[in-house]
């Protein structure tokens, strides 16, 4: 398994899956080499297709199945269990896999979502063509100027979106990497959900703050929407639309973390 520091791996992470999606999409373009830009792209089904999920699947399988098989490593020690093993168990696998499917298929919505809207946008003449263009090549870090577009512009990726996806699919990874370590442990009764609290601390972690779920639970179930009355008595919703909420993060740059609660009467020891 390859060992990567949580910069590093953010980084080839979200390297791998702009790169996926641009390759897609310049294949697409290709075909249609003459209109290499927002209004050639026409119907973008192919994006959340089957064959094409398969593709981010295959390219992001191996290292997202390491972060979680990392932080899974890292939780288990936390309550002092080893479990070696972890990794081979069939549930474990089925577990993982379902995961990068479900990130593979939603990574492919979303892009998909950007490209209609540009293009609609383009098509009522809000937006020019060379804005258009310009929106996509910074949706999917390329140029799609067939004039212009070189091998080494078209590889330029948007690092900071990038990134941050990577960042929120590797928080992502942790939850499930811990909650499959505890759960598999059998001492872990309970999650607890600690978020810091201070003044950047957002009203949906705030309530969150403090309570618990039992191990095999959720917060939130995958459309359930969370919501939370302010000072003011007005009512702010959250929908889960993305995954259910197991764990962290609520958004992007989340700072909160679970904490396990063991079954009573367990003391933290090693297995073997
Ligand atoms: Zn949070």
């Amino acid at each position: 398994m390859i060992a990567l520091g949580h910069g590093l791996w953010v980084k080839t992470f979200a390297g791998t899956l702009e790169r996926e999606m641009a390759a897609a999409l310049r294949e697409v373009l290709g075909e249609q080499a003459d209109e290499a830009a927002v209004a050639g792209i026409g119907d973008n089904a192919w994006l959340t297709s089957s064959d094409q999920v398969n593709r981010l699947v295959y390219a992001v399988n191996e290292k997202y199945t390491a972060i979680i098989s990392k932080e899974a490593a890292k939780a288990a020690k936390q309550i002092g269990v080893r479990m070696d093993d972890l990794g081979d168990r069939p549930r474990v696998r089925m577990m993982m896999s379902a995961k990068v499917n479900h990130m593979a298929r939603s990574m492919a919505a979303t892009s998909k979502k950007r490209l209609d809207d540009i293009r609609d946008r383009l098509a009522s003449g809000e937006i020019t063509q060379a804005q258009a263009d310009a929106e996509v090549k910074q949706a999917f870090g390329f140029d799609t100027d067939a004039s212009t577009a070189t091998a080494a512009g078209r590889d330029r990726y948007d690092n900071a979106r990038a990134n941050l996806a990577a960042e929120t699919e590797g928080q992502r990874a942790a939850t499930t990497g811990q909650r499959l370590a505890w759960r598999e442990s059998g001492i872990v009764r309970e999650l607890k959900w600690v978020a810091v609290m201070d003044g950047r601390t957002c009203m949906f972690c705030a309530q969150l703050h403090g309570s618990t779920v039992p191990i095999d639970e959720v917060w939130f179930n995958q459309d359930e929407t969370q919501i939370v009355t302010d000072a003011a008595g007005r009512e702010h919703r959250l929908t889960y639309s993305y995954d259910k909420l197991d764990g962290p993060p609520v958004h992007p740059r989340c700072r909160c973390k679970l904490v396990p609660v063991l079954v009573r009467g367990t003391r933290r020891r090693d297995k073997r």
